[in-house]
């Protein structure tokens, strides 16, 4: 493609909306412009990166069985309101004027909905569909770029069993897939077991890039590989120990102690020796969570333990439950509902609030002085902690997800009354799979791996472009005549070539515009090496240069990307 003819506007100057690499290069690169608040147009050199990333995505989908789709975005409410899902996603689904319909932010409805249709028989399974579709969500922060968007492409698939090993079949297949699809990338990328959210299901893994700029946190073990985002993340903390002896309960008078760090600064005792209360509404009912020390509650994990609907209570609900605020609560006589971390299980010796601002109680026995307490694992991970398969140190990191595998089992089949016959013609729920990737994350993903101070460095794979001609003079009778040349030769040989042959661009801009689009390998045609027959080639990534003879030119840039 004749650069002069093509539409890629190159911007010099970085973007002040753009904060993280990705997004800054994209814009720069005139890959992308934003048209408002995570809602972008791909412009063409975009695009085409776009496509080529579908097509791996294609290939190895249609390599596991997968069969393309192509659903509707505008979606009947109704079928929504079957799953409960419309209340599920909240403001995060876009609804229109005309309340009858929604436009999908996922299509697990849409697909059931189908198989519901055709998929009568244990012989019509197994099924895996798939399609790549914009979808739309009203994300509350659309940031980073295409990274959080609220209209964005994603890769979907869903897999329909008749057992529940069979589910396991199809998940494996679809894990075996994305890794090619992400190692086809040239993405530098981790596997984590992840929480199901708002999806439901049995079991769930993510796929995720660490970066600064990523939402989720994750906690990573370099030396065994364990990873899961800190939602689920478990790591080897030591319980607090009983002692063989318990004191009495006494209270204490602790002016305006109110954090852990202040009540063991007053009391000089340590914070193993602390249990720290927190107040969540469970369903309208309080809930008192201790944890130990400086231990933090996760909400995920606490979640899963109540089972959805949870919530810290408000500063006047402490007081109107316990009669006093945050701080000097505790769970010597709290009258409702106890759970606590694992670590402070059976503890005894220890101090915590006394339900009565500026007294802690001292010397409590978890078995003697508060009754039915129930034990989870309810802490956040910490970084440095024991990795609890390996016992590594464990690093604590943000990430970025790319894609997410669920084994959603029968939660839609059920809602939808997607069922088959068995052998004996009885009728079960399908037992389904739904595995996404957001197409425009690995795009940013892979600029956030691959970039140096001068732009973009395209891998083979994914380049919009493998060469970028540069025609230093094109006012230059012998340049012209060269390049152009050059650029016909390779394109019949097959070679996708970028042909810089803007008549009035100065050279030292040609350059620049070639380092920031990251094309694998230039080719430079100039007065000066044309004289002795040659011209010189550039490899972005590694900055080496070398003279090329005319005639050797078009056998040295497929030996390189052979
Ligand atoms: P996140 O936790 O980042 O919000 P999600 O868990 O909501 O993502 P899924 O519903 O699992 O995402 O969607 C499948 C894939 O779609 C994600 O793995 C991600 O790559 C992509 N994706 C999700 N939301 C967005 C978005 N707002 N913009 C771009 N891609 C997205
Ligand atoms: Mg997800």
């Amino acid at each position: 493609m004749r650069f002069s003819k093509s539409f890629i506007p190159t911007l010099k100057e970085v973007p002040s909306d753009a904060v993280i690499q990705s997004h800054i290069l994209m814009l720069r690169a005139g890959m992308i412009r934003m048209v408002s608040a995570g809602i972008y147009s791909f412009l063409p050199l975009g695009y085409k990166v776009i496509k080529k990333i579908c097509g791996i995505i294609r290939r190895e989908m249609d390599a596991i069985g997968g069969q393309e789709f192509h659903l509707p975005a505008l979606n009947p409410r109704e079928i929504w309101e079957e799953t409960k899902r419309v209340e599920a996603f909240g403001d995060t689904m876009f609804h229109i004027k005309n309340r009858d319909y929604i436009l999908a932010p996922t299509h697990e409805e849409i697909m059931t909905f189908h198989a519901k249709n055709v998929l009568k028989s244990y012989k019509d399974l197994p099924q895996i569909w798939y399609q790549i579709q914009t979808k739309f969500r009203n994300e509350p922060r659309p940031r980073s770029g295409v990274i959080r968007g609220r209209q964005f492409l994603m890769k979907d698939a869903y897999s329909f069993d008749s057992t529940w090993g069979n589910l396991d079949h199809s998940y494996k297949l679809h894990d075996k897939a994305y890794r090619k699809i992400f190692d086809g990338c040239s993405l530098n990328y981790f596997i984590v077991g992840a929480s199901s959210g708002a999806m439901g299901g049995t079991g769930s893994e993510e796929f995720m890039v660490k970066s600064d700029a990523g939402e989720d946190t994750v906690a990573h073990c370099t030396h065994c590989g364990y990873a899961a985002n800190v939602e689920v993340a478990e790591s080897k903390s030591e319980a607090k120990k009983r002692d063989n002896e318990s004191s009495r309960l006494n209270e204490i008078y602790t002016p305006s102690v109110k954090s852990i760090d202040e009540l063991c600064t007053f009391l000089k005792i340590d914070e193993s020796q602390c249990a720290k209360s927190r107040i969540y509404i469970f369903n309208n009912e309080p809930v008192l969570i201790l944890m130990l020390g400086n231990d933090e509650v996760n909400e995920s994990k606490l979640i899963k333990v109540l089972g959805g609907n949870v919530r810290p209570g408000r500063p006047d609900e402490l007081k109107d439950l316990t009669g006093a605020d945050a701080g000097s609560i505790g769970p010597v006589g709290f009258k409702d509902k106890i759970i606590a971390d694992l670590r402070l299980k059976d503890a005894n010796n220890m101090y915590s609030g006394a339900n009565k601002n500026d007294y802690h109680f001292g010397g409590i026995d978890f078995l003697r002085d508060v009754k039915n307490i129930e034990y989870y694992d309810l802490r956040i991970v910490q970084p440095g902690e024991q990795c609890i398969v390996c016992g590594n140190k464990l690093e604590v990191f943000t990430a970025i997800e790319l894609g997410h595998i669920f084994k959603l089992g029968t939660k839609y089949s059920e809602a939808l009354g997607a069922n088959y016959l068995d052998e004996n013609g009885e009728a079960h729920p399908i037992i389904m799979g739904s595995y996404g990737i957001g197409v425009e994350r690995i795009l940013a993903c892979y600029i956030e791996q691959h970039h140096d101070e001068n732009g973009i460095v395209w891998e083979n794979i994914l380049a919009p472009f493998k060469v970028h001609l540069i025609a230093l003079n094109m006012r230059k009778e012998e340049v012209e005549a060269a390049s152009e040349k050059i650029y016909n030769d390779l394109s019949s040989a097959g070679v996708e070539v970028l042909f810089d042959d803007r008549l009035d661009a100065q050279a030292g801009f040609k350059f620049n515009d070639a380092d920031l689009l990251g094309m694998p390998l230039q080719v430079i045609v100039g007065e000066k090496k044309l004289k002795e027959n040659k011209v010189e080639i550039k490899v972005r990534k590694t900055g080496k240069r070398e003279d090329v003879k005319l005639d050797e030119i078009i056998e040295k840039v497929k030996s390189f990307f052979s």
